[in-house]
């Protein structure tokens, strides 16, 4: 039976607009296995177009190829790759090993595309590099055997998945005299082990001891001379035989598992290359960490600190000030007299209108006030010390001390009352410890009338968010009274002094409750200033979180582009090892695998390092603030690690989709050629 039939075929490579060019014209030529066939002719004769056409690597031909009866005109590419994959080996004259591949698993590499078994794959490819005289360099790199050696592992590749056909574009033309015979040797065996060899060589001397000769010149058959004298090996044993078993419970394709392993291999190859990318890829990855830690570590700390200025039993009321301006608890608007008896009225009425607790407007309700120095308003706190140093301390803001303040509020010391003050840790860390309990002077500057009063520091607030910032912590009534008496000195009339919150007493949680809940729905109310700083606070860190976001997404942008280009170049540069891999049967689907498995590999290193430097820098920032500020509103979650790697992940393989098509695309005869 014939092995392969080759009738009436011609090629035409276009060249430029109309002209075409003629490579082969009417070739027919059959082929029966167990022949060792020299193909010879000048260079530009057509040998390499011929060959590619049997191998399968090139389909754009008139006429028929038959292998076994299978017609290679019209097969769909999946078809193609099954056909070069399992019916044709090829030998080529560079070798055409992939380079980072140890020897073992240059000749594995096709079994790996078929998804062999890891075990079957080894005890293989081993026995198939036994019998080239390679058994004892499985774990050796390419560029460290010979040119021989080289082609032997070329030869065990081919033979791997028991081809008919082995095809070997000038096999020997880059060895020397020595080496050539070993490697036609070889062949020889091939062939009469029952395979059919086709070679394409430049010596007349090569060729004189094969079985045939086909001479090409300008595209057509001009000699076809069958050698008389050649004679076959006696019938060796099977051990001896250059033949792979057939392959049992083969998936034909590229499983998960091997694309990963094979593009750890080809990633590692070029470690140094990758790892950069990654780490560049990392440091997106890290500031998104530390974006939501920070923002998370910030809403924590402003929800913390609301709370702690919140009792179970005591309702805070102020006035809400011009809500498009975020400072607007800076200037808070007073309550009149009139408003607070409205307020209450309207709290018992409606509120409390089927509870049996009812405000009682002289007993529950106390006043608050509170001002942050602005750019118009000053305050300060002037302390004498024993050095006789007068030290001074500007103040951030002046509070009345909120009615349910006690002991557990202060650092140190008492609730202050007629005379004394208390203050932040900010302004004991001014003045020095010794301050504490002394008599001081503070000044304030009051609508345009400066108020000065002496008083004692009774007490220091614990305020996690006041601590570091200069705070004056006063009694209300006699905030209220110095007022009075100071405007009425320097104007000749005193001013009453408005409250800008009202606290009311309440008999119980539920009470507060409910009382809150009703404030919320009123349009002109609302809680305490702390509460209204802690509003300002989360709408600036929504401002500050979107720009966060989008420098975030920028960098990643960035990163996304890195990883495209470093891809796309490392698909250019290994061009080579695309159409090797090709030309041993792998589908575009399996290309794409690889390549992708890659992109994946750097999402996932990226992610992970990124994880590692985020850790590191949260770790030294917290050291850092909670040295300087004494506190670090930094949060970090788990989770953020696990969408932060995903996150790497789909941008890498996003980024490496379009490399990963290209290189499926790639033709495998031009790819081949690429030097
Ligand atoms: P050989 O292997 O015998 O040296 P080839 O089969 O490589 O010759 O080429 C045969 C002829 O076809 C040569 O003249 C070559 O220039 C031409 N040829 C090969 N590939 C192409 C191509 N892709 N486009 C145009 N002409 C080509
Ligand atoms: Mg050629």
């Amino acid at each position: 039976m014939k092995s392969l039939s080759i009738k009436n075929v011609n090629k035409f490579y276009k060249l430029g607009n109309k002209e075409k060019f003629q490579a082969l014209s009417d070739i027919n030529l059959d082929f029966t296995k167990g022949e060792l066939v020299s193909v010879v002719g000048e260079s530009g004769s057509g040998k390499s177009t011929l060959m590619n056409f049997i191998g399968g690597l090139d389909s754009d031909f008139s006429g028929d190829i038959e292998v076994y009866g299978t017609n290679l005109q019209g097969l769909k590419d999946k078809q193609l790759d099954k056909y070069r994959k399992n019916k044709v080996g090829f030998v080529f004259q560079s070798f055409n090993l992939i380079p980072h591949l140890s020897i073992l698993d240059n000749v594995t590499i096709s079994l790996t595309l078929s998804g062999v078994s890891e075990h079957e794959k080894v005890k293989k490819a081993t026995m198939m590099l036994e019998k080239v005289g390679l058994g004892n360099q499985l774990k050796k790199k390419p560029n460290q055997l010979s040119g021989g050696q080289k082609q032997r592992v070329a030869i065990a590749r081919a033979l791997i998945n028991d081809p008919d056909i082995i095809l070997a574009d000038e096999p020997t033309g880059a060895l020397d005299t020595e080496t050539t015979g070993q490697i036609l040797e070889i062949l020889k065996k091939i062939a009469d082990d029952g395979k059919l060899v086709i070679m394409v060589t430049h010596s007349e001397k090569v060729a004189s001891i094969s079985s045939r000769v086909i001479e090409l010149s300008d595209g057509k058959v001009i000699r076809d001379e069958k050698n008389k004298n050649y004679k076959k090996y006696k019938t060796r044993k099977n051990k001896e035989k250059l033949e792979a078993s057939k392959t049992k419970n083969e998936k034909q394709s590229l499983g998960f598992w091997s694309a990963i392993k094979l593009a750890f291999h080809n990633m590692w190859a070029s470690k140094t290359k990758n790892f950069l990318m990654a780490f560049g890829v990392a440091i997106s990855i890290s500031s998104l960490i530390l974006m939501l830690s920070f923002s998370s570590g910030l809403t924590g700390y402003i929800q913390s600190m609301a709370s702690q200025y919140s009792s179970p039993t005591i309702v805070t009321i102020s006035k809400k000030g011009d809500s498009s301006d975020p400072f607007s608890f800076v200037s808070p608007s007073p309550f009149t007299r009139e408003e607070i008896v409205e307020v209450v009225n309207d709290l018992n009425n409606n509120a409390l209108q089927i509870t049996d607790y009812k405000i009682d407007i002289e007993n529950d309700v106390s006043y608050g006030y509170m001002a942050v120095t602005g750019l118009t308003r000053t305050a300060s706190i002037t302390y004498t010390n024993s050095e006789d140093e007068e030290l001074n301390s500007s103040l951030f803001a002046v509070y009345t001390t909120p009615k349910y303040y006690n002991s557990s509020n202060l650092i140190k010391g008492e609730i202050s009352k007629e005379n004394e003050i208390m203050v932040s840790q900010g302004v004991i860390n001014q003045f020095g410890e010794e301050a504490f309990g002394r008599t001081v002077t503070i000044s304030i500057d009051f609508n345009g009338t400066i108020i000065k009063k002496s008083a004692t520091i009774t007490a220091i607030v614990e305020s996690s968010m006041f601590n570091s910032m200069n705070v004056l912590y006063i009694d209300y009534d006699f905030f209220s009274r110095t007022v009075y008496e100071e405007t009425l000195q320097a104007t000749g009339e005193g001013v009453e002094l408005e409250p800008s919150s009202i606290y009311i007493e309440t008999d119980s949680q539920e009470t507060t409750n409910i009382i809150n809940n009703y404030i919320k729905t009123k349009e002109e109310y609302s809680g305490s200033m702390e509460e209204k700083l802690a509003t300002m606070f989360s709408q600036m860190m929504d401002t500050f979180g979107i720009a966060l976001a989008i420098i975030s997404g920028i960098s990643l942008i960035v990163a996304s582009i890195m990883i495209l280009v470093v891809l796309y170049i490392s698909v250019t540069e290994r061009t080579k090892e695309i159409g090797v891999l090709k030309s041993i049967g792998a589908r575009k689907k399996d290309i794409k695998l690889i390549f992708t498995s890659e992109s994946f590999l750097v999402g996932l290193l990226s992610g992970l390092v990124g994880c590692a430097l985020s850790l590191v820098s949260i770790i030294l920032i917290k050291i850092i603030l909670t040295a300087i500020i004494g506190f670090a509103p930094i949060t970090l979650t788990w989770y953020y690690f696990l969408i932060s790697i995903l996150i790497a992940v789909f941008i890498s393989v996003l980024s490496g989709l379009y490399p990963s098509s290209k290189a499926s695309k790639l033709d495998p005869v031009e790819a081949l050629r690429r030097e």
